[in-house]
């Protein structure tokens, strides 16, 4: 069964991350606050080092992309414009006796069929496995029942799509008894606040539900610095807040998390779709330079129904987290709408000058979009490994240990001097702390047993341990560097290996291994 299996991996890597000061439930010390989450000393480095990841790929690295930093609140006409007053809904439905609510399009249903009649209704949540457990819940209804006849295949639907005579016949996922689902309604998810001192119509401002706004809302100024010449993009990253019915899967679905976003403006001339793929390759090849593996990754374009009318089309990145398949990064050619709808309720022109061409038009635009905490979710899953490794007196012992990429690994080198009570080498370790510091995230452990330390070191991903021993002092007694002082030995997380380098060389050879 793929549910059980699933839960203990999240469960392992939730306690992890808690135990390691990777994430902690925000106001826990209040019981809490559901979709919230807070970045521990570990997962506050992950996470910049996510960023700056990106931020180095994609702008400072190209000439065809710029930086923006806009406002969280933005003028509330912006959120008219964009149609997320009007339209960012999600279906939400109560169990009236459970007080649960869900989103109707993550409850699925069927009827139950035998000998050509419907003789009752199942339902199962958005899963992997959605008719498999359907099909089950169908088989279980009859046998229990002692129905005779034959049971046809289940017709999985979303409970967006029940008839309203079907609507009492659907059991709640939370009952598993019929009659307490509510018709779905729609729940728009911005956060709203006031701003100023009175608390009237005229104040209401809303937290942004996503970033892409900001570059829109600024795509003139940015033009006016003269720096941008179409095709060209302005990304930015950012908080972005969503009243999510069920914030779920730990950081998956949260209230409050971090988007990278970046609009590509091209010619309303251009091939758009040559952009479209150019970017989804971009996004998949980033991701896997940062240590997600290909064979997780998969695309799912979004069927042509289901997208907004002006979408041209759109692409997620999919991963393959413990709980699913479930989008990443989201890749969308949205055409020239967003400019369009900016440029009517702000009375501003948005065009754009071709001074080759002497044309005047509204570009389109590709936009991948992506969670930073989705991101780091995955990162954390497939970096998860538990092997077996000998301790300190040669016995086998279970290892757990996080395969991070040093790219991103929040603490890319311990530096561990083999004893405490030796002051040479506390002093030298010391030494090459300081010296490896100015350029990375170094840790500096004495205490407990040196496998002990090593153990530590693999759970928090660091992918590589330097030790100051006595032949740092003494000289090498053998090998390639023998009769050689100043040097120390450098383990690598994933197979223990060990090798013995001269400190003089051991900047460079990490700075080679962590970029
Ligand atoms: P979903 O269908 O999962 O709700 P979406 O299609 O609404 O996501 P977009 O509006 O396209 O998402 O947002 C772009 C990206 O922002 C997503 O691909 C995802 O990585 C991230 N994201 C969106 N909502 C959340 C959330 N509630 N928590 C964490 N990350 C999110």
């Amino acid at each position: 069964m793929a549910e059980p299996k699933a839960n203990v991996v999240m469960e392992k890597i939730v306690s992890l991350c808690k135990r390691r000061g990777f994430i902690f439930q925000s106001s826990e010390i209040y019981g809490g606050i559901n979709g919230f989450w807070d970045y521990g000393p570990l997962g506050a480095e992950l996470r910049r080092n996510i960023r700056d990841s990106w931020w180095n790929d994609m702008v400072r690295s190209r000439d065809d992309v710029v930086g923006l930093e806009s406002s969280i609140i933005m003028h509330p006409k912006v959120w008219e414009a964009s149609g997320h007053v009007a339209g960012f809904t999600d279906p939400m439905v109560d169990c009236k006796v459970s007080k649960q609510r869900f989103r109707a399009d993550q409850i699925y249903f069927s009827p139950v069929i035998v000998d050509g009649k419907t003789v009752s209704y199942v339902c199962a949540l958005e899963s992997d496995r959605i008719a498999e457990e359907l099909q089950e819940s169908a088989e279980t209804y009859k046998r229990k029942k002692a129905i005779q006849g034959k049971l046809e295949p289940v017709q999985p639907r979303e409970f967006t799509e029940a008839r309203p005579e079907e609507i009492p016949l659907v059991p709640s996922p939370a009952t598993g008894e019929p009659g307490s689902l509510t018709p779905p309604r729609a729940f728009n998810m911005m956060f709203q606040t006031y701003v100023g001192a009175l608390r009237d119509e005229s104040a209401i401002a809303y937290l942004r539900p996503e970033t892409a706004q900001g570059m829109f809302a600024d795509f003139k100024a940015v033009l006016d610095t003269g720096r941008v010449k179409i095709p060209f993009g302005i990304a930015q990253i950012g908080k972005s807040f969503r009243n999510e019915i069920t914030p779920r899967n730990f950081i998956f679905r949260s209230r409050e998390f971090e988007q990278m976003e970046m609009e590509f403006f091209i010619s309303d001339e251009d091939d758009w779709q040559k952009w479209h793929r150019y970017w989804i390759d971009w996004c998949r090849d980033w991701l896997i330079s940062i240590g997600l593996p290909a064979s997780e990754i998969s695309e799912y374009n979004h069927p042509k129904e289901k997208l907004a009318f002006y979408s041209k089309g759109t692409t997620d990145l999919m991963f393959r987290y413990p709980f699913g398949v479930q989008e990443l990064w989201g890749i969308a050619a949205r055409g020239d709408y967003d400019l369009s709808q900016h440029a009517k309720f702000s009375g501003t022109a948005l065009g754009y000058f071709d001074e080759a061409t002497k044309r005047r038009y509204v570009p389109h635009v590709i936009e991948p979009a992506v969670g930073v905490d989705r991101i780091l979710l995955a990162i954390l899953c497939s970096a998860y490994h538990e092997d077996q490794m000998p301790d300190d007196k040669g016995k086998m012992e279970t290892r757990v240990l996080l395969k991070l990429h040093p790219r991103v690994a929040p603490i890319k080198v311990a530096v561990l001097p083999l004893l405490k009570n030796k002051p040479n080498l506390v002093s030298k370790a010391q030494e090459v702390r300081d010296l490896l510091r100015k350029h990375m995230n170094v840790f500096y452990d004495d205490t407990g047993a040196i496998g002990r330390r090593y153990r530590r070191q693999d759970e928090a991903g660091t992918p590589f341990c330097v030790t100051v021993d006595f032949e740092t002092f003494e000289g090498m007694k053998e090998g390639p560097l023998a009769g050689q002082s100043d040097t120390v030995t450098v383990r690598q997380r994933d197979d223990g290996k060990q090798e013995r380098l001269p400190i003089s060389g051991l900047l460079g050879w990490l700075m080679e291994r962590i970029r």
